[in-house]
């Protein structure tokens, strides 16, 4: 039996996954032709032409592009005239600012769990948080997963509450030949750093809705009336603008993504084949129908089918044999001390009612068992892993097995291998 990359083995894969972001001469020469051509600020057609390209892309007909993809949840909630007394629904297990950005439009954040199979929001835990002041819902296409959003837009239709799609990880993902972003009201995307495209920060609002997308351009426009007198400022609205530097090289992140999203296919659907048969690993549901080329592969880890090995080690061993890895992304919304504590007033104040006079949700002592299992049991490989070599990506599958056989053949796993790490480490 190999020796563990852990205790100073070979590790199973030798070669590393494409760093990221991905990138060459194109972004390159894209970035330098909008600083040539010294109009450095909205004006510049750099963003129109990626805005029209992202829309399309997306399968919607508007597109805007801003600051970052928290900004336009924001502006989004605003767009749709939520505010103070109003809920959104959004799901407690996500990325903080799915919930905070509720909080900046104003309006009070309400947590529903997530479903246990594709870690999505659950649509009858969403239903059941439905109250006469719920004015929408915010679903997070989780690792690119859709999840079973027909029944979401169902319960929202005959309810009267919007459908914002939280999309920050699912850039050319669909659900049914229909595209992230066009399936609610609008959708919200996220080019930071670490996202499937990429230009550092940045930000992306899609939508059909023409008076909606006009609102949108208000709001991150300094209050501007869209197509009128420039210095006619008509509501309350913020600088959310991106700059053309970021367009220029998001113009050619998307074309990579045509490129890009085949190959993470590929590998997600050689991690199904491997997956499947390791005992205590559960991948992430994906519907086949669906198209999921998405920011993250997630799968719960059973510990006991790995001899008690704790979830720390097995990351700890699973990085050792060549593969990146991650505990799940994010801690549950209702477990971070900003909402246990409800830190919601001016100056980082503690609150228990909102502005108008509304109780706050007790988030403290909410039970949501989905998302919590998920931060405890969940481990992720980031989309580099998805963009690898075939060979290697079942090098990954195969690092898995190891570790399980190496788990199953030591005593009490966890302490051994703690013992061993520390030994490695100080040489004895
Ligand atoms: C990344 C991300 C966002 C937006 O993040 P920004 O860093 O502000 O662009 C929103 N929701 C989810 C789920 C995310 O992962």
């Amino acid at each position: 039996m190999a020796k563990l990359a852990l205790f100073g083995g070979t590790p199973v894969l030798q070669s590393t996954f494409p760093s990221w972001p991905v990138f060459d001469q194109r972004e390159v020469e894209s970035v330098v032709n909008v600083v040539n051509s010294g109009d450095w600020w909205m004006t510049n057609p750099a963003i129109a032409d990626f805005e029209s390209a992202f829309a399309k892309f997306q399968g919607s007909k508007y597109a805007l592009s801003l600051t970052n993809g928290t900004h336009t949840l924001e502006t989004i909630l605003r767009a749709l005239g939520i505010g103070p007394g109003d809920e959104v629904i959004v799901p407690a297990y996500t990325f903080i600012a799915t919930a905070s950005s509720v909080l900046m439009a104003g309006a009070t954040p309400v947590l529903a769990d997530v479903c246990i199979d594709t870690m999505t929001l659950d649509p009858e835990r969403f239903s059941e948080a439905i109250t006469s002041r719920t004015r929408a819902v915010i679903t997070v296409h989780l690792g690119g997963v859709v999840g079973p959003v027909d029944d979401i837009l169902r319960i929202a239709k005959a309810k009267k509450i919007f459908v914002v799609e939280d999309c920050a990880h699912a850039h050319g993902c669909a659900s049914r030949g229909r595209q992230t972003g066009s399936l609610g009201i609008a959708g919200s995307f996220s080019f930071q750093s670490s996202k499937t495209m990429t230009s550092g920060e940045g930000g992306a609002i899609v939508t059909r809705d023409k008076s909606l997308f006009e609102k949108c351009w208000s709001l991150y426009n300094c209050g501007r009336k869209y197509k009128a007198n420039f210095n006619e400022y008509q509501v309350l609205g913020s600088n959310y603008r991106m700059t053309p530097f970021q367009a220029a090289i998001l113009a050619i992140q998307l074309q990579r993504m045509e490129e890009q999203s085949p190959v993470r296919l590929q590998s997600i659907q050689c991690l199904e084949e491997g997956l499947k048969d390791i005992e205590g690993i559960t991948p992430q549901y994906r519907d086949p129908l669906d198209s999921a080329p998405g920011y993250l592969y997630s799968f719960y880890y059973d510990s006991k089918a790995f001899n008690g090995l704790s979830r720390s080690l097995f990351l700890k061993a699973l990085s050792a044999e060549g593969i990146p890895c991650n505990a799940a992304n994010y801690p549950a919304i209702h477990q971070t001390p900003l909402f246990r504590n409800r830190i919601f007033g001016a100056g980082g104040k503690a609150i228990k009612s909102d502005s108008t006079g509304q109780t706050l949700p007790d988030y403290a002592s909410m039970s949501l068992p989905n998302a919590e299992n998920i931060q405890e049991t969940v481990v992720s490989l980031p989309h580099q892993v998805m963009l690898g070599e075939l060979e290697q990506v079942q090098k990954a599958v195969e690092a898995i097995h190891k570790i399980q056989t190496h788990a199953r053949k030591t005593v009490a796993p966890s302490l051994t291998w703690v013992t061993g790490v520390v030994r490695k480490k100080i040489g004895i």
